[in-house]
């Protein structure tokens, strides 16, 4: 029996109803950019997350440039960032003109490591972007406070992160904005590109509602050069419902997560996601470490079953980034996570026995090492 890494197929198909009515009364209200649907999800997700404004946006990657660029990061400005993540939080900042400096990750949750931020800390720092991956946020205290010490910005890419909680409060509102992607894959996934910023400080939350309209104030009068970049009305219809089944659907991603954690905890050779206290976890991505990453997937493969590689080519090793100055070895805590990192399927809608399956089979292939 084959299992998929993700479809989203299913739950379309469980919904159906609830789905076609939402976009059927988008449609027939005629009102397709912005409007109703895009304010309602804007005040129900800042509702949910805790948090004063959501300015709906095109993606999660547009959400990182006009968040940065909101914050008034350009050209000669550094951005104290992790090598090891989705190309967008790096691509955000040298589109704007200003440059990444890396720190590496911590070797157990994959995110920026905040003892090495401070010697990277110049005249020119303006901002830090921790990225919060798979499962956690990064370790934020000790990074809000050297912040506040060196007067920078923190802007938190929360795109894999909607839900997660960093010492009770929701990852996305520590920092000065966060982010967040809607993509399909993501826990709180469209039916296609979607975004999302969130702030506490109305001055931010303004900027962006200008940016995300071509820098309009009023209606073919722009203060300055901004971006087409609105959340989709349809999207924005689909995520408020998906919003009402959130909460289930993170305990089903628990569920398959404990079930992979109970299966595999005996296993030599192989490490499982390791969460701090600190934190409470989602499980968007359910990751293992082994040395044998490479012949584990292949594997699988064989096998049918779904996995993927997040992430296989840090950032700072990336051709278009060349530019930067880096050689392998600069972040060896990355170039090694992204050699033995592998994510198995993980999705609310998986099945016992699709589970079953999975387990079986990468018990078969550390039998057989
Ligand atoms: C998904 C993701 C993004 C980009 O989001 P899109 O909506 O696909 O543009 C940015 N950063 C991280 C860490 C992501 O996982």
């Amino acid at each position: 029996m084959s299992v998929p890494f993700f479809t989203g197929v299913r739950e379309y198909i469980r919904n159906k109803d609830l789905f076609n009515r939402a976009i059927e009364t988008v449609l027939l209200r005629g009102d397709y950019i912005l409007g109703e649907e895009v304010d309602a999800f804007e005040k129900e997700a800042a509702s949910y997350l805790g948090t004063s404004h959501a300015v709906g946006l095109a993606s999660g990657s547009d959400a990182l440039l006009l968040a940065l660029h909101a914050l008034g990061i350009g050209p000669g400005d550094e951005v104290i960032t992790s090598p090891f993540t989705f190309f967008a939080s790096v691509s955000a900042i040298t589109r704007l003109g200003a440059t990444p400096v890396f720190v590496d990750i911590d070797p157990e949750t994959f995110n920026m490591n905040p003892s090495l931020v401070e010697e990277k800390i110049t005249k020119k720092t303006k901002a830090l972007l921790p990225i919060h991956l798979f499962t956690q946020t990064a370790d934020m205290q000790p990074l809000l406070t050297l912040a506040e010490n060196h007067g920078l910005s923190l802007l938190e890419d929360a795109a894999e992160a909607f839900g997660m909680e960093y010492q009770g409060q929701k990852a996305g509102t520590l920092g000065d904005i966060g982010i967040f992607s809607f993509y399909p894959t993501k826990t709180l996934g469209a039916y296609g590109d979607a975004g999302l910023a969130v702030t506490k400080n109305e001055n931010l939350a303004e900027r962006l509602r200008i940016l995300r309209r071509h820098g309009e104030t009023s209606r073919y009068h722009h203060k300055e050069i901004g971006y087409n970049s609105r959340l989709d009305t349809l999207q924005a219809a689909i995520l408020r419902l998906k919003l009402q089944s959130l909460e289930q659907d993170i305990e089903k991603r628990e569920h398959w997560a404990q079930k992979y954690n109970n299966a595999f905890a005996a296993l030599e050779n192989v490490r499982l996601p390791v969460i701090k206290q600190q934190c409470k976890p989602v499980y968007y991505v359910y990751s293992l470490i082994t040395p044998y990453r490479d012949e584990l997937k292949a594997f699988l493969d064989k096998n049918d079953i779904g996995n993927a590689i997040y992430y296989p080519l840090p950032l700072h090793l990336q051709e278009c980034f060349q530019f930067l100055g880096y050689f392998p070895g600069d972040y060896s805590v990355a170039e090694e996570a992204a050699r033995s990192i592998l994510a198995l399927p993980l999705f609310p809608d998986l099945t016992e026995e699709e589970s079953d399956n999975v387990i079986d089979t990468v018990h078969r292939f550390f039998k057989g090492l």
